[in-house]
């Protein structure tokens, strides 16, 4: 998958929002490719369907690895909404 395009394909339709942390998109691709941002493909049941990742969750899950991330991931937004 070529990332920077889907980026732009998605920037331009105004709503996109990162996987993990609900962080909307920059509204230009090019600004959210400078940014970092990616694009990964979820295996689903019957379709794949492709997310967004922001810098910062990426960052995260690089630093804590899948598992620590997604705790962390939990406990934050439970601290945001609770
Ligand atoms: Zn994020």
């Amino acid at each position: 998958m070529n990332v920077p395009e889907a980026l732009h394909a998605i920037a331009a339709t105004g709503d996109g929002y990162c996987w993990y942390c609900d962080r909307s998109l920059p509204g230009a691709g090019q600004e959210a490719v400078q940014e970092g941002w990616d694009v990964q493909r979820l295996p689903g049941e019957r379709v794949a369907s492709i997310i967004l990742v922001c810098p910062a969750c990426q960052r995260e899950k690089r630093e804590l690895g899948e598992e620590g991330f997604l705790r962390n991931l939990s406990l934050r937004v439970c601290n945001s909404t609770c």
